[in-house]
């Protein structure tokens, strides 16, 4: 018989390890790896790229939401063991041993295997992805002078998102009112061009049809283009290359965005646990991974039978599945006896514009600048930590959330 307190190894510090880890504490021993030093509170990655929010109110330090309970290492996990439950670290010699172990390491971007489209495009999970695209933007109208004629002024500043989902909607939309805007400010000729690419037949496969015709409104006054049943064969540093109907179009562009698809992580893919056709680990209802009862998996990378479907790859569906699994890691190591639950949609809410969204609550959709008001209300209350949902709100509510504009790199703040 030892004292020695249950060790709770928490991999992934996003939506599900982050959120397990705040209700862990106090729970034996508990430590969160991540290979970021920051939560990232990725629906309002758009507003921050658009400036109307500020880096530490969506991507607050781990170690400043964290209390002392907590061990926080910041490293990249290289491998798991799960027979001699071990956790590897890439920049560390000594592995981690756990008694309970938490995989939540999320998803990465899915090039889809298009030539060109990792070396080139932008992807849009991460802070640096949002300055860099940002960066891009004001470097491509630095180099544009005021008497270009408007279609040498177009071609310079055409940019494309690939993929027509949520993010691809809310993205696009946020690129095109920022370029228009610079446009006016700098007295530029013509218009920007803002291209959604899409290989499916419509916009926002996954969402409901109450929101559809909002987003719709919006791509129009920003004005968007979105070509839909095409598809992206190749991207260069300064062109894409899209095919339509069995006809091919390059295009020169500024910058391309890819908004494709996520892809299952390649910690997860090395992971020899029983998983769905995609790749996802199967768990049970109690979030346990079949066939290592110590082992839980949560989020973006587990597949959960009883939450309604849409939910799937959602921050909405890693937040409610964190509480259970907290809940059933006190049960296992208390020996008690492990619970499940259903979960439903919270709601959506999509940022479109810099000055607009739309939110769909209770089967009911609205959009406009209330509802962009109301979803900023909403993410405050599902920020991480009373503390922080104080400091941001009083934030937002006294200093407002007015967008920065593309100015000028020498002119930049
Ligand atoms: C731009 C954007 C906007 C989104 N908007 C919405 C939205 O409006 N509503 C919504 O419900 N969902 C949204 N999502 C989806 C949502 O972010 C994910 O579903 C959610 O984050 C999943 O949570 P997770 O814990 O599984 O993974 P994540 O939140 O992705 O967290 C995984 C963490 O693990 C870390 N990690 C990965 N591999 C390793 C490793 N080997 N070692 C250590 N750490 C590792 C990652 O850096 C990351 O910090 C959005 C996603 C993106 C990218």
């Amino acid at each position: 018989m030892t004292n020695k307190k249950p060790h709770t190894v928490i991999i992934g510090g996003g939506f599900g390890g982050l959120f397990t880890a705040l209700d862990l504490a106090g729970t034996g021993e508990v430590t969160l790896i991540s290979d970021e030093d920051h939560f990232l509170f990725t629906p309002m990655l758009y507003e921050y790229f658009s400036g109307e929010v500020e880096e530490w109110h969506i991507a607050p330090n781990h170690k400043e939401l964290l209390d002392e309970s907590v061990n926080f290492i910041r490293d990249e996990v290289a491998n798991v063991d799960l027979d001699a439950r071990l956790v590897t670290l890439k920049n560390n010699d000594q592995s981690l041993s756990y008694d309970v172990l938490v995989i939540a390491v999320g998803g990465v971007t899915n090039y889809a295997g298009v030539p060109g489209a990792a070396e080139f495009s932008i992807p849009f999970r991460k802070i640096a992805h949002a300055d860099e695209l940002r960066l891009r933007m004001v470097e491509a109208l630095d180099h544009v002078p005021p008497d270009l004629p408007p279609q040498d002024t177009q071609r310079a500043l055409t940019f494309a998102v690939v993929g027509a989902g949520a993010s691809g909607m809310e993205l696009s939309t946020k690129m095109a009112d920022l370029l228009r805007d610079a446009f006016k400010r700098r007295a530029l000729n013509g218009e920007p061009r803002v291209l959604v690419i899409e290989m499916g037949d419509k916009i926002l496969p996954g969402m409901g049809s109450e929101i559809r015709g909002h987003v719709e409104d919006a791509l129009r006054d920003s004005h968007v283009e979105v070509h839909t049943l095409t598809r992206v064969v190749k991207v260069t540093e300064k062109s894409l290359t899209f095919e339509h109907n069995g006809v091919k179009t390059e295009i020169e562009t500024a910058a391309v965005v890819w908004a494709g698809g996520v892809r299952m992580n390649p910690l997860v893919e090395d992971l020899k646990v029983e998983k769905t056709s995609r790749g996802l680990i199967l768990v049970d209802p109690t979030l346990q991974v079949r066939s290592h009862s110590n082992v839980f998996a949560i989020g973006d990378i587990a597949f959960f039978r009883d939450a309604t479907p849409t939910l799937a790859g959602t921050a909405q569906l890693a937040l409610q599945e964190a509480g259970l699994l907290a809940q059933n890691v006190k049960a296992f190591l208390s020996g008690k006896e492990l619970s499940t639950r259903h979960f439903e949609e919270l709601g959506e809410a999509v940022s479109l514009g810099t000055e607009r969204a739309a939110v769909l609550v209770g089967g009911k959709a609205f959009a406009g600048p209330l509802a962009r008001q109301a979803r900023f209300a909403l993410y405050t209350a599902r920020l991480p930590t009373w503390h922080h949902r104080l400091r941001v709100g009083a934030s937002w509510f006294f200093e407002g959330t007015a967008p920065r504009p593309l100015l000028p790199l020498g002119l930049q703040r």
